[in-house]
């Protein structure tokens, strides 16, 4: 099969990449047009947080219903776990930078269509070099599959780092999987151990 190639993809990648600073593609994010159901169904853009010298990055699948009022990521119920698990590693949220795969909601939290991801993914691969971090850590499927392609599971690559674009990744459980199995639950588990290995790979002389 032939796949018609999507011009939007490129158009986004080239806005994105000729942002100079996170500010600037915040500002273009905040008013992109790339997926026609989503313009019509979302609140407002959410283009991540990004705290002066982040050293970590975090990046999520989209933004649910609170983040999507709020415009900012991770501030819903799974976003409250997170903070905790964060605080109980050692991190700092208000150092970290946050993002998602996809700046705007899905309607009715669905899961972001390839398409969608495709065309967002141009700003998300700028923020990562803009904000340059030392460790990314994927939250859950979609963000391993926006780091490292289609195919991996989960389970086969959490637990331990990985080099990556250079960089250091560490790919483990979304919040919103670690809520839905409980706090007896093994992506709980796997989450938090891997939040610790985040900070301690952070405070390795790099
Ligand atoms: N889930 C995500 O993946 N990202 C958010 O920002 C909130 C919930």
């Amino acid at each position: 099969m032939t796949r018609t190639a999507d011009p939007v993809v490129e158009q986004i990648r080239r806005a994105a990449a000729d942002c100079a600073s996170l500010g600037e593609l915040r500002d273009k994010a905040a008013t992109c047009v790339g997926c026609p159901e989503l313009v019509v169904t979302r609140g407002t853009v959410v283009p991540g947080d990004f705290p002066a010298g982040a050293r970590l990055m975090l990046v999520g699948e989209a933004p649910g219903a609170a983040e999507d009022e709020n415009g900012r990521p991770f501030v819903g119920k799974g976003g409250q776990l997170l903070d905790r698990l964060l605080e109980e590693a050692g991190l700092d949220r208000r150092e970290i930078a946050v993002a998602n795969t996809l700046k705007c909601r899905p309607p009715g939290n669905r899961t972001p269509s390839r398409a969608e991801l495709h065309r967002c993914r141009g700003w998300l691969d700028r923020q990562v070099e803009l904000v340059d971090p030392r460790l990314v850590v994927t939250l859950g499927g979609t963000a391993l599959s926006w780091a490292m392609g289609t195919g991996h599971r989960l389970g086969d690559l959490r637990g331990r780092v990985h080099g990556w674009r250079g960089r250091t990744l560490l790919a483990t459980y979304h919040p919103s999987a670690a809520l839905r199995f409980g706090p007896n639950g093994a992506p709980m588990a796997a989450l938090a151990a891997d939040l610790r290995l985040a900070a301690s790979t952070l405070v390795e002389p790099g």
